[in-house]
């Protein structure tokens, strides 16, 4: 059992923190088991509001999530709070549509949810990836980009996956 992160939260006036521990399963999900679930995510209470974890630690690694935006699970275990597992997409049905048909520029997201996962990335995307020249920071925003996570983009550039991709 790994201890994570502490989370923050106010008690009779005072600001306690509790850790979030987690254990790690063979796909390298960090399962929470400190903290109750609800619809499967674990949660924390804070400020009357319950908090999905994993959306809490993205933040915590990422920075503010942007208005519209869904925090999503490339791994689909909405118990893992791996960072590294987590990345930004939306769930409007706009976003799909906008995405199916490539219009995605710069900062614009990918469609997200149980049906349309978005850690899945294009063949025209994987050509965009490969094709791009190694620039510091520029695995951030490729992952930004594409909706998926920085490990992704390195995964696809040492050719660990999307082997056949020219
Ligand atoms: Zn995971």
């Amino acid at each position: 059992m790994k201890t994570y992160i502490e989370e923050p939260r106010m008690s009779m006036g005072r600001t306690k923190t509790r850790a979030i521990t987690y254990t790690v399963d063979k796909n390298g999900c960090h399962i929470c088991n400190s903290h109750k679930r609800s619809q499967g995510y674990p949660v924390a209470h804070r400020g009357g509001k319950t908090v999905r974890l994993h959306r809490y630690i993205w933040e915590k690694y990422n920075g503010a999530i942007p208005d519209g935006s869904c925090v999503c699970h490339s791994c689909d275990n909405r118990q893992c709070i791996n960072p590294e597992h987590l990345h930004l997409g939306s769930s409007t049905d706009n976003m799909n549509e906008a995405w199916d048909r490539n219009r995605f520029e710069g900062r614009a997201l990918p469609p997200c949810g149980e049906a349309n996962p978005c850690s899945k990335l294009t063949a025209k995307a994987v050509k965009e990836i490969l094709n791009s020249k190694w620039e510091k920071g520029d695995r951030l925003r490729l992952a930004r980009k594409f909706g998926v996570t920085p490990t992704a983009i390195y995964l696809v550039r040492s050719r660990q996956n999307w082997k056949h991709a020219q």
